[in-house]
């Protein structure tokens, strides 16, 4: 594992230090009463410890909850009481974007007060700023490290033990937490892996994703690892002060095969050519894209302008809960077309159906689903079997006695038998990559006490994909400002992440409602991008509603 660190600083580790280093952690948390079943959150800056301490849970049994270091303490600490974790590991801060990101205050203040269950925290010591250690409680990393073994024989785990939970947005305002299990998830980690990046001994691979993300956690951790790939972690983020930081990485370590999400190469376009061009790409043989749909013109900047026309792309669909590639093409081998994530891996049954679960034409927009089971398929909401099966199962209705998975993407597969995944159907928002609840939005705006109701939709964004749009009313004492608005936005922020702020709040006086009190969330979305309403009026309680928010 290469390490890259914004400031400049690298690090590396071959394959038995990783496991030295994964065995004393695995010991020293054994020691903090960690055991086979427990959940531990882990809350991270992209350091190789974010990592180890992933590898460390695994190795005793305890089930590791990686939640996003961009994620606020509020967001963390729902994530922590749902998993009840036993142990938080973290690091005193982490760089990105030129500056020190505090996560262990995010973790003080996530677990002040209402998680009880945290009766550790395990610091890695990474910017070495001062910190308030709390006596009895948290513990460094370095220090109990000099005295761990590093040996740490691996507990034996049935194959659907859990291996992890990883929380993800849904329809509702409340994250679920998606279960994996050990045997099926490495087995798919690995393949999917092994195939689409055609992976060999003298490859040297960068996915630049976060462990908070599942794209992390399969891609830069198991299955990278598990194929014994030579792999680079980077710690911090493109930012103006290093528009090329980027693509230095890729000269100074002669990275092979690159993987990142469409957010990632719309932000480079914007940058300028000339970063790249003054860099040697030469080594680059396959790139990989992930996270949202890829526009054809991103797609053939990626192509030309990194790819130098030579390197296949894989656009790979998945999701959270799929746990690896459901669709993606396998360089070499699939022809691309620009924009389609191609066909299904060898193995899985795709299919695009109506909401009563018949195919539809060619070219005819539909539901994606997945026919049969797959290695890696989620095993159920942690904790809420009910809304496991509410979710994926009983949206669409069995056919046949067969139950579709529901994915939760509108999707077109054209007369080559392609796949165009054209983004969500339900109300989870993509932001530049990032999966997001507008109920976690809406809930997070009503907890501020201006507020006495919201909905949020997304509208299309040039560099974000999405953004967040969100139509206010106010409670009667508060008035209408810019100010309030911008309190607003940094209020999402305090509650979510700094990829939930709303690019825009709208005031309303009322919201438009079906009679029977429903939020009509297709006219909020025609507003916030700036089209005609389309769809029937007639079922609105107040027509009034609509003629003021056109005005306003
Ligand atoms: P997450 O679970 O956070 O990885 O988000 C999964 C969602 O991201 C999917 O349901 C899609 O909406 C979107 N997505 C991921 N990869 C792609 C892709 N290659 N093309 C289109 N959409 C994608």
């Amino acid at each position: 594992m290469i390490w890259e660190g914004e400031p400049g600083d690298s690090r590396s580790l071959t394959y038995a230090q990783l496991h030295e280093e994964g065995c004393q952690m695995a010991n020293v948390i054994k020691d903090l009463g960690v055991k086979k079943g427990d959940r531990v959150g882990i809350y991270m800056p992209m350091i190789p410890e974010a990592a180890i301490a992933m590898l460390a849970c695994a190795r005793i049994g305890a089930a590791h909850s990686v939640v996003f270091g961009g994620f606020s303490s509020e967001a963390l600490k729902a994530r922590l009481q749902d998993a009840e974790a036993k142990l938080v590991i973290t690091a005193d801060g982490g760089w990105r974007k030129d500056k020190i990101v505090p996560v262990k205050d995010a973790v003080d203040k996530a677990i002040a007060s209402d998680v009880p269950s945290v009766t550790n925290v395990l610091v890695v010591q990474r910017t070495k700023q001062e910190l308030e250690m709390q006596a009895g409680r948290d513990v460094w990393w370095h220090e109990l490290k000099e005295n761990a073994s590093k040996e740490c024989p691996a507990e034996p785990m049935d194959s659907e033990d859990l291996l992890f939970v990883l929380y993800t947005s849904g329809t509702t305002g409340k994250p679920k937490g998606v279960v994996h299990t050990t045997g099926g998830y490495n087995l798919y980690t690995h393949m999917t892996f092994k195939w689409t990046f055609d992976i060999k001994d003298d490859d040297v691979y960068w996915c630049t994703a976060d462990v908070g993300w599942i794209t992390g956690h399969s891609y830069i951790v198991y299955g990278p690892l598990s194929n014994g790939a030579t792999t680079v972690m980077y710690e911090g983020a493109p930012r103006p002060s290093n528009p090329g930081c980027f693509w230095d990485v890729v000269e100074k370590y002669g990275v092979t095969i690159f993987y990142t999400a469409p957010t990632a190469i719309r932000a480079f376009i914007k940058m300028g050519d000339e970063h790249p061009n003054k860099r040697d790409l030469s080594s680059l043989r396959i790139l990989g894209t992930v996270g949202e749909p890829i526009n054809p013109e991103a797609w053939m900047w990626y192509h030309k302008v990194i790819g130098n026309e030579k390197c296949p792309i894989v656009d790979t669909w998945w999701q959270t809960e799929t746990g690896g590639f459901m669709l993606t093409p396998i360089p070499g081998a699939t022809p691309t077309k620009p924009g389609s994530a191609t066909l299904p891996f060898p193995g899985i049954i795709a299919d695009i159906v109506d909401l009563e679960g018949n195919p539809v034409e060619d070219n005819e927009g539909g539901y994606l689903v997945i026919k049969h089971p797959w290695p890696s398929m989620m095993r159920t909401v942690y904790k809420n079997d009910d809304r496991f099966r509410s979710t994926y199962w009983e949206h669409i209705p069995p056919k046949d006695g067969n139950y579709l998975y529901f994915a939760g993407d509108g999707a077109r597969r054209d007369e080559d038998g392609y796949y165009w995944v054209m983004g969500r159907v339900d109300d989870v928002m993509n932001i530049s990559g990032h999966r997001l609840g507008t109920m976690e939005v809406e809930s997070a705006l009503v907890s501020h006490p201006a507020v006495a109701e919201a909905a949020v939709v997304s509208r299309p964004d040039e560099l974000k994909g999405e953004d967040v749009y969100a139509f206010v009313t106010l409670e009667g004492s508060y008035d209408e400002s810019d100010e309030l608005k911008q309190e607003l936005k940094q209020h999402v922020v305090q509650e979510i992440g700094a990829i939930a702020r709303p690019g825009e709040i709208r005031f309303a006086d009322a919201l438009p409602k079906t009679r029977s009190g429903k939020i009509i969330r297709r006219f909020l979305r025609n507003l916030a991008a700036g089209e005609d309403l389309v769809g029937d009026i007639s079922t609105m309680e107040d027509l009034s509603v609509l003629d003021k928010l056109r005005q306003g």
